[in-house]
């Protein structure tokens, strides 16, 4: 029979995890014990956006709608604290919504494609 007693289960959750290099917030996590405060986070490596419209044409919606301009986009390595590997999470937006993640096999693939078009572009 298990023997995890309260007392246990709070030594282990006390336990600071061990951040990795890339990790910004170490001060922000150790001896937490929410699920939330065990996450590794990187610096947000960022980018301004100048091609986003402000107006998109959506003729299913009636036509011209004002969009809020998009000013940024980022990308951000993530780790729980548990999890094997991290990941990137790359952000457009304001809200969870506008994010998506990548392994880092992922991550990989999608770097290169994004440079071999911006090489064909650039060469012509
Ligand atoms: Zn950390």
């Amino acid at each position: 029979m298990s023997s995890i007693t309260a007392a246990t289960f709070d030594n282990v959750t006390l336990l600071a995890p061990l951040c990795p290099a890339w990790c910004a917030c170490p001060e922000d996590h150790p001896g937490q014990h929410l699920d939330g405060d065990r996450i590794h986070l990187s610096a947000t490596a960022e980018v301004d956006l100048t091609r986003e419209p402000a107006v998109l044409d959506m003729p299913d919606c009636g036509g011209l709608t004002e969009h809020p301009r998009l000013r940024r986009a980022g990308v951000t390595l993530r780790q729980h604290y548990a999890a094997p590997a991290p990941h990137l999470v790359v952000d457009h937006g304001e809200t969870a919504l506008e994010t998506f993640e990548l392994t880092l096999d992922e991550a990989e693939q999608f770097a290169r494609g994004l440079l071999e078009l911006v090489r064909a572009a650039r060469v012509g």
